[in-house]
């Protein structure tokens, strides 16, 4: 028997963690202070693993060989600086899945637009025929399938949360959507440390693999210019693409890698919106590093169906279109969203507001809103920055008075627009939560 590996945090990532863990032969036990899900708490009991909740057994977590950490619990926790202190390593369930497997791996973070680019590579990965797993942020945890399943390819999904906790881990493709503030509570209140985090997803890489990012984002190109960057570099942007990696021209997407150019009309991706001509950009280079063949890659990126709570187009009511973008859950997205509608907007906003400054929206906000409906427990905020852009701007405490407030002020050929630019944990369980709510309301009309 190996020494003891001890899991903080009994969710999807522990979870997967721990079976991982015992798999290889060491001694689990799994430590959370809240509390377990039940379905979580059966597959443990299953599997013969220990587990506990509501307190950490600290003698016991300080005496293993190894701690995985869930993403969720921060750096600063007291039991996480008293284990860096002693010399524990304390790693992320990706570090330690990556740890036991060869497969290729396709990691994509960045601000705005995860799950759908990573969605959106899996779903072309997955018609072309490849053995693919899909892992991360979305779905069953990374280190749970290197356990079980036996894939040649992963998909992955990582917050700036989970590569904090990776050392050894290394992206054969590493994707870089857009860096804007976001969680910067957990970082020192420094853009400099959330950079930092999200470009550790380069640490290991060689120049045998790939680094595909926007180009557009200054962000992204500032920090390039301060480093040494090893991996083949893949930039997509809005602009003409002048060597390897993807650009715009004439309407179409044209992508460049090794000796192929694919092309294909912007009007033809499924995923509509600015945004989302990045998100396919950046998945069909992901897709061409893999050899996916241009019939295939066309077809998966016009027939990809989205994903839900991000700009869902789900029900016109009377000439009224209505849009669930739940997800948007900061500023910036919330500019995307309403970037990418054509018509006039009644947008319902607001929530938990983590610090947000809504100058970048003003000029949209005025152009193209002509109500505002404020859904959040204070919406102080939103009266100030808005007031003066639109005609009207009312308060609502609940998703059913949002939507009829809503459908009230819209007429014919107006977009109802849910995308909040604010997290849901005032009114709501999660974002989810709020976006199928919405759609309730919706169809209640
Ligand atoms: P993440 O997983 O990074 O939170 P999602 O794909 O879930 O990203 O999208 C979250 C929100 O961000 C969506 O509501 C969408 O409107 C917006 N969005 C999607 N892609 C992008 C992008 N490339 N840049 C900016 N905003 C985006």
């Amino acid at each position: 028997m190996k020494g003891l590996v001890a899991i903080l945090g009994g969710g999807e990532s522990g979870v997967g963690a721990a079976i991982l863990a015992q798999k290889k032969g060491y001694e689990v036990f799994v430590s959370d202070l809240g509390k377990i899900k039940e379905k979580y708490k059966d597959v443990l009991s299953n599997y013969k693993i220990g587990f506990e909740e509501g307190y950490h057994s600290e003698e016991k977590i300080l005496g293993a060989e190894l701690v995985v950490k869930s993403p969720g619990i921060p750096e600063t926790a007291p039991l996480v600086k008293q284990l860096k202190e002693q010399g524990t390593p304390v790693i992320s369930e990706i570090e330690f899945g990556g740890r036991f497997t060869s497969a290729k791996t396709i990691c994509i973070t960045g601000s705005n637009g995860k799950t759908t680019t990573t969605l959106l590579t899996y779903h072309i990965l997955q018609k072309a025929g490849l053995n693919v797993g899909l892992a991360g942020n979305v779905g069953k945890s990374f280190a749970w399938q290197v356990a079980e399943e036996n894939f040649d390819v992963y998909v992955i999904e990582l917050s700036s949360f989970q590569l904090d906790g990776m050392y050894e881990f290394k992206a054969d493709v590493a994707v870089l959507m857009n860096i804007t503030p976001d969680h910067l509570d957990r970082y020192g209140y420094d853009m400099q440390n959330y950079i930092d985090s999200k470009f550790r997803i380069l640490q290991n890489q060689s120049a045998n693999d790939y680094f595909v990012y926007c180009a557009d984002d200054e962000v992204i190109q500032k920090e390039i210019n301060k480093r040494e960057i090893k991996p083949v570099q893949l930039p997509f942007g809005l602009g003409e693409a002048a060597g390897p990696g993807a650009g715009v021209r004439d309407n179409r997407i044209i992508i460049n890698f090794n000796q192929n150019q694919f092309s294909m009309s912007i009007l033809d991706l499924s995923l509509q919106g600015k945004h989302n001509t990045y998100n396919s950009m950046a998945a069909g280079i992901a897709s061409m590093v893999l050899k996916i063949r241009d019939e295939q890659l066309r077809e998966s990126l016009s027939d990809f169906t989205g994903v839900e709570h991000r700009l869902e187009r789900f029900l016109k009511v009377h000439g009224i279109e209505f849009i669930n973008d739940s997800k948007a859950t900061n500023v910036n997205s919330s500019w995307y969203a309403l970037e990418s509608v054509h018509k006039p907007v009644i947008w319902i906003a607001g929530g938990v507001d983590k610090g947000n400054d809504y100058t970048m929206l003003q000029g949209l906000v005025t152009n193209k809103v002509k109500a505002i409906v404020c859904l959040g427990k204070n919406n102080a905020k939103l009266h100030e920055a808005f007031g003066d852009c639109v005609a009207d701007i009312v308060d609502a405490s609940s998703m059913e008075e949002a939507v009829k407030a809503a459908y009230y002020l819209a007429r014919n050929g107006d977009t109802v627009l849910l995308s909040p630019a604010c997290a849901s944990f005032d009114l709501f369980e999660n974002y989810e939560d709020r976006g199928n709510q919405f759609k309730k309301e919706v169809r209640n009309l």
